[in-house]
């Protein structure tokens, strides 16, 4: 399989502007999610294809892109992005394969990545440091550098949109990046890559190793020339991440999901919560770090709101990525396993609707029916675990401390929204509710570019998205200047 128009084999690393089959020569299969063939092989990258990785992105600092303005690697930016829109379908499609998305959703995935190019393109000459008052006979200024090399360690569910927000803030303050996308996912990291270098993003600048997390992706974290390492994933590898990272002093950015919370208020408009109750839960097929899994609901609309949730639960479909339905099948049959294991563990619960999986989805097909819970305790594991699937319970509070005990009870801290029409209400839960983005009236806000994403507790720590994220891809350097 060719990616085609692009003509590049996906068997094979981007390293220093070159596309190379891995010193191993060894390939992984590739798992069409849609009906469980396989898509392709891919590069296994190890140890020694991340090592070439780093030296050529090492290279690439010391020579022309390491020199650039921050106007000029803004240009290059700009072009990447149109570049990416220019290929929309090609990588929607690439997408909607690899990872199981319905195409719609594929196609907003490739806007998102090419509007992170267009904002990180405007912000890169817009980073300054500061002048500081200081002692008689001195003058005090910062000066934001790049870290250097950055490891990205990027996951399967919306590779094009995480690739924007790391890749995107890391080259734009002037580092040079080593990919390594998820093995359950690369192909449009792949062509990215092709597609940064065919805009004249100059070779090293950015390098792509796909492999497995325990090779390719252990031998990134470990490598002692990287400067900064960006990871989004589970909690489990983003801690171990933390820990190797810290052999080398390392600073990581963590985001690892969460289980946030929606909270609806008596005096909740229902018509507008509705959509965004539900499509915050399935969109993606629930595999979505701030997805919103658990939905709180004062006890005098908790009938109402379970009953106008599992309307639309009972309307959704989930099938094959190209029929473009409400929810594809999840990323993997591996995947699969692990959602129905918790749909499982629900069997003591309420099963308040479920969608169902289109006749003549293919058998092989990693397919799970979206689920909704009703009246789940607050501690029960199907409240309290990432699921990361198309699973949602409904909890009822009695009031705003009960609402905000249960909202702030779980070790995440991503995500949280608030419905009320109470403003007084609305900007108290702001400040109350533990998350690293609060919405007020809506969820999500359309997912945001501009704004900064990040969590806190098992959520993970650090912020990317927004112009926040080019203070995490630089170091601060105070320079103190004695002129008497
Ligand atoms: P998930 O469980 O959702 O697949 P992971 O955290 O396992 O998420 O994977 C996210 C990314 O982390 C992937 O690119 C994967 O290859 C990588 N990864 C997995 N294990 C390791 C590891 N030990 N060291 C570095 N990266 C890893």
């Amino acid at each position: 399989m060719h990616l085609s128009p692009l003509g590049i084999s996906p068997d094979k690393c981007l390293i220093a502007g070159r596309w190379v089959a891995p010193v191993s020569g060894e390939t992984l299969p590739l798992e069409n999610p849609s009906d469980g063939t396989t898509l392709c092989e891919i590069a296994r990258g190890g140890a020694t294809d991340i090592n070439a990785a780093v030296q050529a992105a090492e290279t690439a600092l010391q020579g022309e892109w390491g020199r650039a303005t921050a106007a000029e690697r803004g240009r290059l930016l700009a072009r990447i992005g149109q570049l990416v829109l220019e290929h929309t379908e090609m990588l929607a499609e690439l997408e909607a394969l690899d990872v199981g998305k319905p195409l719609k959703q594929a196609r907003a995935d490739v806007i998102a990545l090419a509007r992170y190019m267009e904002f990180y393109a405007g912000s890169a000459d817009k980073l300054h440091g500061q002048t500081i008052p200081y002692m008689e006979g001195y003058t005090v200024y910062t000066l934001r550098e790049p870290h250097g090399v950055t490891g990205h360690i990027i996951p399967w569910n919306y590779p094009m949109q995480i690739i924007g927000r790391s890749v995107g803030a890391a080259l734009a303050t002037g580092n040079a990046c080593v990919l390594k996308p998820a093995e359950e996912a690369c192909l449009t990291a792949l062509a990215f890559g092709e597609i940064a270098r065919r805009a004249g993003l100059p070779d090293g600048a950015l390098n792509v190793v796909p492999g497995l997390g325990a090779e390719a992706g252990a031998a990134l974290t470990e490598h002692e020339g990287v400067h900064h390492i960006s990871f989004t994933g589970s909690v489990g590898v983003g801690k171990l991440i933390q820990r190797v990272a810290s052999e080398h002093v390392v600073p990581v950015t963590l985001e690892l999901g969460g289980k946030s919370p929606q909270v609806v208020f008596a005096d909740a408009d229902l018509d507008a919560a509705l959509p965004f109750l539900v499509n915050a839960g399935i969109q993606n097929a629930g595999q979505t770090c701030s997805a919103s899994s658990r939905i709180l609901v004062h006890r005098s609309r908790y009938d109402e709101v379970l009953a106008a949730m599992a309307g639309r639960y009972s309307g959704l479909r989930a099938g094959p990525a190209m029929s473009d339905l409400d929810l594809g099948p999840l990323v993997s049959q591996r995947q699969k396993d692990i959602v129905e294991g918790f749909i499982a563990k629900g069997s003591d619960l309420e099963v308040a609707a479920q969608g169902q999986v289109v006749d003549g989805a293919p058998r092989g097909g990693a397919y799970v029916a979206p689920t909704l819970f009703g009246a789940v305790a607050p501690d029960h594991t199907l409240a309290q675990d990432e699921i990361f699937g198309p699973v949602q319970v409904v909890i009822p509070f009695d009031d705003e401390d009960h609402a905000v005990a249960i909202a702030n009870g779980t070790k995440f801290g991503l995500v949280a929204s608030c419905w009320t029409k109470d403003g007084a209400r609305a900007m108290r839960m702001a400040k109350r509710l533990r998350a690293g983005q609060v919405f007020l009236n809506n969820y999500g806000a359309g997912g945001g570019v501009e704004l900064p994403f990040g969590g806190t507790g098992l959520s993970g720590h650090g912020r990317e998205k927004g112009f926040e994220a080019l203070y995490g891809f630089t170091t601060l350097k105070t320079v103190a200047a004695f002129h008497g």
